[in-house]
């Protein structure tokens, strides 16, 4: 029997007509330069490659802020990263004490436990930071050889400020500690060294404003030591960092390198070494408060009080009567904004990572996101709110432009 041929829609047809303003938890939007860099495919193996992978790791290097030579890159998701962290540092019955916040930190417990490690949660609060005291007394109880933690926990937009006193403190016990900063990286500080960490992990489209499918990864000289000693292989070919070290480090073959999307990462590194991580921090968190001032202007309240708050992605709490679902569709038909629901909390999210820590994309977004629930029927002082966010932003805008 022969299969027919299907019929099709032309992609055309399926786009929208006008592009969506990328304002959620990522995908994000991406510069000019990345997407043309991403249009193009070269050898995967050869000097123009050799030279290419060179600068991704001395910018990777001032991104992560690290003196360590054990970058490398992952052809996968932000969790194809994670996993990379998990499965080389951590196997058969490795003690770890897993931070978890929410959704992404219970993400590296779960990986952890897939590899068979023997793996403690220490669940934290809704709306908090992880408690100092809580890790010391985990640490002390169950003796754990790893650490797993998230920066910024994109779900429910928390964030764990204190992650330099935690990594210091895991550092007194000689455990490894692994940062997920898919969310963070580059939009707000995290020095790799300085604090001791030993796995930092990223993707492509969050902070870094590149496309998503090509990740980053980073492993103290430490970490890369317990790599090598380990007893037995990687059960993960593909995430092997001894195999990835062959195309990272020594120009040769392991897999065949996602190439565009390599040179698309080298150019969101390029622009954030040309722009400066001061810079950059400094511009996300403009952005980012004069949008939540704007949004509470609004009438609206934000999810996470704000010493715990995460600026890289914002958590708002819905408006009663309006479904989180109806108001994202809305704002994207009417609009052409995308925003985030979450993952069963009745909160809305906004980005401010990258490309999306604009001032041009604030005003549309927060003027959208007013009409979007005063068209459902909420109740929001729209010119207060759009007044606020103008106000915020008014020391230094040409910065945030
Ligand atoms: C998005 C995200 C991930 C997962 O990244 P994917 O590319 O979706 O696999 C992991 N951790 C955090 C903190 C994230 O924000």
């Amino acid at each position: 029997m022969q299969i027919p041929l299907p019929e099709l829609t032309s992609l055309d047809n399926i786009l929208p007509t006008e592009p969506l303003l990328m304002m959620g938890a990522g995908p994000v939007p991406i510069p000019e330069r990345v997407a043309k860099a991403n249009s193009i495919v070269i050898n995967h193996l050869g000097d123009t490659m050799a030279k290419i992978i060179e600068q991704v790791k001395q910018m990777s290097r001032y991104v992560f802020q690290t003196q360590s030579k054990w970058i490398m890159g992952v052809a996968g998701p932000g969790s194809a990263a994670m996993e990379m962290a998990i499965t080389n540092l951590i196997w058969q019955n490795t003690k770890v004490l897993s931070i978890s916040n929410g959704f992404f930190s219970s993400r590296l417990a779960e990986m952890a436990r897939r590899v068979g490690a023997d793996v403690v949660v220490y669940q934290v609060e809704q709306q908090q930071t992880a408690d100092l005291e809580s890790i010391k007394s985990y640490i002390e109880t169950h003796k754990p050889e790893v650490i797993t933690l998230v920066q910024g926990e994109t779900s429910n937009t928390v964030c764990n400020k204190n992650l330099r006193e935690i990594a210091e403190l895991a550092s007194q016990y000689q455990c490894y500690v692994i940062v997920d900063a898919v969310c963070t990286l580059s939009t707000m500080p995290l020095q790799m060294d300085e604090w001791k960490i030993d796995a930092v992990i990223t993707g492509g489209q969050k902070g870094l404003s590149s496309i998503p499918g090509v990740s980053l990864i980073a492993f103290s000289e430490r970490a890369y030591q317990r790599i090598h000693s380990r007893p037995n292989d990687c059960p993960q070919w593909c995430l092997d960092a001894r195999l990835a070290e062959k195309f990272w480090h020594q120009s040769s073959y392991h897999y065949t390198a996602p190439v565009s999307g390599i040179l698309a990462i080298h150019e969101a590194l390029a622009l954030i070494c040309k722009e400066t991580l001061e810079n950059r921090f400094a511009r996300h968190l403009r952005c980012s408060l004069a949008l939540q001032r704007g949004i509470e202007a609004l009438g609206l309240k934000l999810f996470v009080p704000a010493q715990a708050r995460l600026n890289s992605v914002i958590g708002i709490q819905v408006p009663n009567g309006i479904a989180q679902n109806a108001l994202c569709q809305h704002i994207s038909n009417r609009y052409r904004v995308e925003i985030a629901g979450s993952f069963g909390l009745d909160i809305v999210r906004i980005g401010q990572m990258g490309e999306q820590s604009r001032a041009h994309h604030l005003f549309r977004t927060l003027h959208a996101f007013g009409c979007a629930i005063r068209d459902l029927g909420g109740n929001v002082d729209l010119p207060t709110g759009m007044a606020e966010l103008e106000r915020g932003l008014q020391n230094n805008l040409s910065d945030a432009e």
